[in-house]
C-alpha cells in the first residue's frame, strides 16, 4: 500500500481491465491485515461489506443491507456530518487516499471507535469518481488508551495546580469509568474509624449519604473492610457475601451487585481511605480491572495525602496552639465575613476586646508556664461565658476578641459581664492561688465603625477606657453610653434584689361612686424606694421588671399583698370594696397566670368578685390565647377591667367576645374634655356606649371640681384621681374609709 492507489481514468476500452487491476492491487495490499473491507458504487450507492467488516461491528455475514444507508444508520449521529463532509471535500480536491475516523454502534449497543482508509478507484468519462473502496479498523482500544492517558494527564494537572480534592476525586472516578463501561467508582476517606464520602459522581446520592459516617470494621461491606484490614477486598456478589450482610440493603436497591475495594494508603503505609469499584452484575476483576484498581487507589492516595496535609496546615494557621481557640488570622477572616453579612442584611453586631488585667505580673512572678496555664484557662472560661454563636478568638498574648451576633439592644453588656464574672474566679497555678481579672472594650457595628479597622480601633479605644476607669470592667466606645448602660445594669441589679427581698411597697388609690360619694374600690399601685436611687417611678421600673423577667414574682407579691389587705379591710367592717391589681400584658398571656389567681384566692381568702384585674388594651388584641384566659378568669368569678381605655387600638367591637366587666377611661380624655369639644364628645360617647353595653365605667385622672362636674352631667358612675386622693398607704385608706372622702 505504500504507493497508494491512484484513481484511474475510465474509458470504455480499458474500464474492465482497470477495474480488475485496481481491485487486485487493493486486495493484494489488504491481504494479511485484519481490517474489514468495503466497496462503494457511488452511482448506485450499493456497498459491498466484507464479512470481517461486519464482524468488527458484531454483525453476522447475512446481516445488513448492502447499501450506503445501512452504514449511515450505524454511525453515531454526532459524527455523521463530519464524516460525509470529509469524504465530499477529499473527492472534490481529488485526494485519492485519506483516512476518516468515526464512532459506530456495535451490535451490543456500545459505540466503538473505527478508522476507515478510503481509496478513490474509478472515475467515469467526466472525471467523476464513481467507486470508492476502503478498509475498516477497530481502534477502540487505542482510543481508550489515548483518552485514558489524556484524562490521566488532566488529573495530574489538577493535582499540580491544587484543585480541590472533591473535584479531583470526581475526575479520577470518571476516568476509570470511561475505560470500563458499566463501572462505577467511589472514594471514601477514613477519619478516625469513620468513613466519610470523598467522591462518587456516578453512584446515587442517597447511597453515598447512607455510607457517609459508617464505621469501618472487619466485616463492613467491601470498602469498610478494606479500610479496616488494609487489604484488597473482592466481593463478587453483594447479595450473598457475608461482609455485606449488614449493609447490602443500602446497595441492592440501586442495582449494585459486585464491589471491589482497594485500601488507599499514604506514603508511609497508613490507611487513608478506600477506593471502591462497583458493577451492576456479580463479577470479579479481570487482569485489566485489577491493575486499574491498584492504580486508581494509588492516584487517590496522592490526592488524599495532600488534602490532609493541607487541612493540617490550615488548622495550624487558624487555631491558636495554646488555647485551641481560633487564631488571629482566623479571627480576621471571620470578622470580615461578619461585617459583610451584617452590611448586606442590615444587622448589628458587637465586638468585644478582652484584655487581662496585670497579666505581666503573673508571668513575672510565677513564670511563663504559669502564664500559659492561666491563658489556657481564660480561653475555657471565655468560651463558657459566651453563647454558642459567639466567636471567641485569641489575638495574641493576653488579648482575646469576641464577635457577638444576634444581639438585641445592648446584649453585649450581658456577655461582657459574664466574661468579667467568669474570669474573676480564683485559680490555682502551681500551688499559688491567683484571682485574675480583665477589662473589656465594646464596639458595635455599624454605629462605632463600619469597616474592619475602624471597628477594631473602636473596640481597642473602649478597652483603654475600661482600663482607665480602673480595670476589671467593661466600657463602650461612647462614654455616655457606658454610663447609661452601667446605670441601667445597676438599676436592673437593684430591682431584681428589691423584688426578691420584697422591698417594694403598695399604695392604694380610691375609686369613688360619683352619685353616692362612697369609696367602691381601690387600685393597688407599686412603689419602689431605693437607698441610692431614691424613689423610682413604676413607669420606669415596671418595664424594667418585664425586661429582666421579674414581672411575675412582682405581680405575685402585689396580688398576695393587695388581697390580704382587702381581706383585712373586710374584717374591719368595710364591705363591698373592690381591689384592683394591674397585670402586665406579657404576664396576662402566661399560662401560669390563671393558676396564680386560683392560688391567690384560696390562700388569701378574698372573694373572687372583689378582685379586679386591670389589663391594658394591648392584652385584648386578637391573640387567640386571650380568649381562653378571659374565660378561665371569668369562670373563677374574677372581675376584668380594660385599663387606659381609648388610648390604644381597641374598639368596642373587639371587646364583644371577651366578657369584660369594666372600662377605665384614660386620663387623656379627662385632661382634654374641658378645653376640647371633640374630646368631650368622645368621652361622652364612650361612657354612653359603655353603659349601654353593660360595662362598669371608671374615669381616671380626675383632678379638678370642674372635671367632676362635667362627668356628673355625663352620668359617669366611678371616678379615680387626685381630686379625691392620691395613691396612699393602707392606713390612710382605712382612715378615709372610716370618715369618707367628703
Ligand atoms: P395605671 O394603671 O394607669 O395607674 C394609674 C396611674 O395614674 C398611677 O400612676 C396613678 O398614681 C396615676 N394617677 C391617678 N390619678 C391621677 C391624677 O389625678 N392625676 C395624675 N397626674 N395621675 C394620676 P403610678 O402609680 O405612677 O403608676 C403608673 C403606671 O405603672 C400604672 O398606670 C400602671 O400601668 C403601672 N403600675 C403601677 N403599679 C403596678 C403594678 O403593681 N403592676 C403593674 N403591672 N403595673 C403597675
Ligand atoms: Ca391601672
Ligand atoms: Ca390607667
Amino acid at each position: 500500500m505504500s504507493r497508494g492507489l491512484s484513481a484511474t481514468q475510465v474509458t470504455s476500452e480499458n474500464y474492465a481491465s482497470d477495474l480488475f487491476r485496481c481491485e487486485e492491487q487493493f486486495f493484494l495490499a489488504m491481504r494479511g491485515t485484519n481490517d474489514g473491507l468495503w466497496d462503494w458504487n457511488l452511482e448506485t450507492d450499493d456497498v459491498y461489506y466484507s464479512p470481517r467488516w461486519k464482524g468488527i461491528l458484531g454483525l453476522d455475514e447475512e446481516e445488513l443491507e448492502h447499501n450506503v444507508n445501512a452504514w449511515k444508520r450505524l454511525i453515531l449521529p454526532d459524527d455523521m456530518d463530519r464524516v460525509f463532509e470529509r469524504i465530499q471535500s477529499c473527492l472534490a480536491r481529488g485526494v485519492d487516499t485519506f483516512d476518516v475516523e468515526m464512532r459506530m454502534y456495535h451490535k451490543n449497543g456500545n459505540p466503538i471507535f473505527v478508522i476507515s482508509r478510503v481509496f478513490l478507484v474509478v472515475r467515469n468519462a467526466d472525471n467523476q469518481v464513481v467507486r470508492l473502496v476502503g478498509t475498516l479498523c477497530d481502534i477502540t482500544e487505542c482510543r481508550k488508551v489515548a483518552e485514558f492517558s489524556e484524562k490521566n494527564a488532566q488529573v495530574l494537572e489538577m493535582i499540580a495546580i491544587g484543585r480541590s480534592a472533591s473535584e479531583i476525586y470526581e475526575a479520577i472516578a470518571l476516568m476509570y469509568e470511561g475505560r470500563h463501561p458499566g463501572l462505577r467508582c467511589s472514594m471514601l476517606e477514613l477519619h478516625g474509624n469513620k468513613l466519610l464520602h470523598g467522591g462518587a459522581p456516578s453512584l446515587p446520592k442517597e447511597y453515598c449519604e447512607a455510607l457517609h459516617g459508617l464505621e469501618n470494621g472487619p466485616s463492613v461491606g467491601s470498602c469498610g473492610t478494606s479500610a479496616y484490614t488494609g487489604k484488597r477486598v473482592i466481593v463478587e456478589d453483594i447479595d450473598t457475601d457475608p461482609k455485606w450482610e449488614k449493609i447490602k440493603h443500602l446497595a441492592l436497591p440501586h442495582g449494585m451487585r459486585s464491589c471491589w475495594s482497594e485500601p488507599i494508603k499514604n506514603s508511609s503505609g497508613k490507611v487513608l481511605g478506600a477506593f471502591g469499584m462497583y458493577y451492576n452484575h456479580p463479577a470479579v476483576p479481570n487482569e485489566e480491572e485489577s491493575k486499574d484498581l491498584t492504580s486508581a487507589a494509588r492516584l487517590a492516595s496522592i490526592v488524599m495525602e495532600r488534602d490532609q496535609a493541607q487541612k493540617r496546615i490550615r488548622t495550624l494557621a487558624y487555631t491558636d496552639e495554646l488555647t485551641d481557640l481560633p487564631s488571629r488570622a482566623h479571627f480576621h477572616q471571620h470578622l470580615e465575613k461578619v461585617i459583610k453579612l451584617s452590611r448586606r442584611y442590615n444587622r448589628r453586631f458587637g465586638l468585644l476586646y478582652v484584655d487581662l488585667d496585670n497579666f505581666k505580673a503573673v508571668n513575672d512572678s510565677l513564670g511563663h508556664d504559669a502564664g500559659d496555664l492561666l491563658l489556657k484557662e481564660i480561653g475555657v472560661r471565655l468560651k463558657r461565658a459566651c453563647r454558642e454563636i459567639d466567636f471567641v478568638a485569641r489575638l495574641s498574648g493576653d488579648e482575646f476578641c469576641i464577635t457577638a451576633e444576634e444581639i438585641e439592644g445592648y446584649f453585649t453588656t450581658k456577655i461582657a459581664q459574664r466574661c468579667l464574672d467568669a474570669i474573676s474566679q480564683p485559680i490555682e497555678l502551681f500551688g499559688r492561688k491567683v484571682t485574675p481579672a480583665c477589662s473589656v472594650g465594646i464596639a458595635h457595628f455599624p454605629e462605632d465603625g463600619e469597616d474592619f479597622s475602624s471597628l477594631l480601633k473602636a473596640a481597642d479605644i473602649s478597652l483603654y477606657a475600661a482600663k482607665d476607669n480602673g480595670k476589671n470592667q467593661y466600657a463602650f466606645f461612647k462614654p455616655e453610653l457606658t454610663l447609661k448602660v452601667e446605670r441601667r445594669f445597676q438599676v436592673e441589679q437593684y430591682l431584681r434584689e428589691a423584688i426578691e427581698k420584697q422591698q417594694l411597697t403598695l399604695v392604694y388609690q380610691p375609686q369613688i361612686n360619683v352619685s353616692t360619694g362612697e369609696i367602691v374600690g381601690v387600685e393597688a399601685l407599686s412603689r419602689w424606694h431605693h437607698s441610692i436611687l431614691g424613689n423610682v417611678s413604676p413607669v420606669d421600673f415596671i418595664p424594667t421588671a418585664e425586661r429582666i423577667g421579674m414581672i411575675k414574682p412582682l405581680t405575685e407579691w402585689v396580688l398576695f399583698t393587695a388581697c390580704r389587705q382587702a381581706v383585712s379591710w373586710k374584717k374591719q367592717g368595710f364591705h363591698n370594696l373592690r381591689m384592683g391589681v394591674n397585670i402586665s400584658p406579657s404576664h396576662f398571656l402566661d399560662e401560669a397566670l390563671v393558676p396564680l389567681i386560683v392560688r391567690t384566692v384560696s390562700e388569701t381568702g378574698i372573694a373572687p368578685g372583689e378582685l379586679e384585674l386591670e389589663v391594658t388594651e394591648s392584652a385584648i388584641q386578637t391573640d387567640q390565647r386571650n380568649i381562653s384566659v378571659f374565660k378561665a378568669l371569668k369562670n373563677l368569678g374574677i372581675n376584668l377591667t380594660i385599663d387606659d381605655f381609648g388610648s390604644g387600638y381597641s374598639s368596642f367591637a373587639s371587646l364583644k367576645h371577651l366578657n369584660v366587666d369594666g372600662l377605665k377611661i384614660d386620663k387623656y380624655f379627662v385632661d382634654e374634655m374641658i378645653a376640647d369639644k371633640k374630646a368631650l364628645l368622645l368621652i361622652s360617647s364612650m361612657i354612653e356606649m359603655g353603659h349601654k353595653l353593660g360595662y362598669d365605667i371608671t374615669v381616671e385622672g380626675v383632678e379638678t371640681a370642674e372635671q367632676l362636674k362635667t362627668l356628673r352631667s355625663l352620668s359617669c358612675i366611678n371616678v379615680q384621681g387626685y381630686f379625691f386622693s392620691k395613691p396612699v398607704n393602707a392606713n390612710e385608706i382605712s382612715a378615709l374609709l372610716r370618715c369618707g372622702t367628703g
